[in-house]
């Protein structure tokens, strides 16, 4: 059965740096540090695009670091959410799989955060990448868990795991789920082949088996989990009937930087398909309710919302 509504959050893109010391065999974006193409996001360029976002009536500021294996990241990406604050931006930053310590740091200047779980399964795609232990992921998810931080993950689809795989990663989210109450959405991501990578000849998923893939996800996790398709990797109104009903962040300013040759769909073009939609937060609007945000950014989060939680009109 599908929503009655269909959540998406404007934000801005922010891919701090495309260096990581993974090498997963899906990925058309990391690069070596020494690579010509390989870079970290000036202050200045974070604040130029922080301005275009603002500009344009976004209300979060989505960060991407990936795993540069430096030590004094944190600190600077404490730096660029501080920056989001001051401009009217609300952090949420997909830092990686990073201690408790770091979440600590990073929590009270972020309403959510996020790390996909893609799979707890062994595959061939992982080999290359020290951080895609699955136990560590979902240590990271733990301790966002103990520190009450609002929290996106999910699962990659069609990456060479099983279908037991896919289970049992979506169990593994709502057992962590049952103990914390932190998960406020699971995205069901499908892999898409990118040239000049190890998997660029490796079939996609098919629309069947991601329905399938959602609707299992919509069986397994609790109501108040939604379930996120991103539109310019799945036609909504193919995944909206399967239980996705929410779109993630749309983009007016910046491309999917890891995806970009998948255009975001315009909004009102998502409205034309007879598709009702809502404006959110990057909090969703129960941990609004609950108070799960800081001091720091509590001025921003009233600012935006409404009494439901949801984006308010000015
Ligand atoms: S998918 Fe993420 S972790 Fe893997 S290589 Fe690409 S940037 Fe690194």
């Amino acid at each position: 059965m599908s929503a009655d509504y269909v959540t998406f959050s404007k934000n801005v893109f922010i891919p701090v740096t495309n260096i990581c010391r993974n090498k997963c065999h899906y990925c058309g974006f990391r690069r070596d540090a020494v690579h010509p193409e390989a870079f970290l996001m000036t202050p200045e360029q974070v604040d130029k695009v922080l301005r275009r976002g603002v500009f344009s009536g976004c209300t979060e500021a989505l960060f991407t670091f990936g795993h540069p294996g430096h030590h004094d990241v944190i600190d600077y990406m404490a730096e660029l959410c501080q920056m989001a604050i001051e401009r009217g931006l609300l952090p949420h930053t997909n830092a990686g799989a990073v201690s408790y310590a770091d979440l600590k740091k990073l929590k009270p200047l972020n309403v959510s955060m996020g790390l996909m779980v893609e799979t707890i399964g062994w595959v061939e795609a992982h080999r290359d990448s020290p951080d895609k232990v699955p136990a560590l992921r979902l240590k990271a998810i733990k301790d966002a868990g103990r520190l009450k931080i609002p929290f996106t993950t999910g699962i990659l689809v069609g990456i060479g795991e099983t279908w037991n795989d896919r289970i049992e990663s979506l169990l593994a989210i709502k057992k962590l789920h049952a103990k914390y109450g932190h998960i406020q959405e699971v995205i069901i991501q499908n892999f898409l082949p990118k040239p000049n990578t190890p998997m660029a000849k490796h079939s996609p998923p098919t629309i069947r088996d991601m329905q399938q893939t959602i609707a299992t996800a919509r069986e397994i996790l609790p109501q108040e989990i939604t379930i996120q398709v991103p539109p310019n990797l799945m036609p909504p109104q193919l995944s909206i009937p399967y239980g996705a009903s929410d779109l993630g962040g749309i983009s007016t300013e910046t491309v999917d930087h890891i995806n970009p040759e998948r255009e975001w769909p315009a909004v009102n073009e998502l409205s034309a398909m007879g598709v009702s939609l809502k404006e959110r937060l990057p909090i969703y609007p129960r941990f609004i309710t609950a108070g799960w945000y800081s001091e720091e950014v509590g001025e921003l989060v009233e600012r935006y919302a409404d009494e439901n939680g949801f984006r308010n009109d000015e």
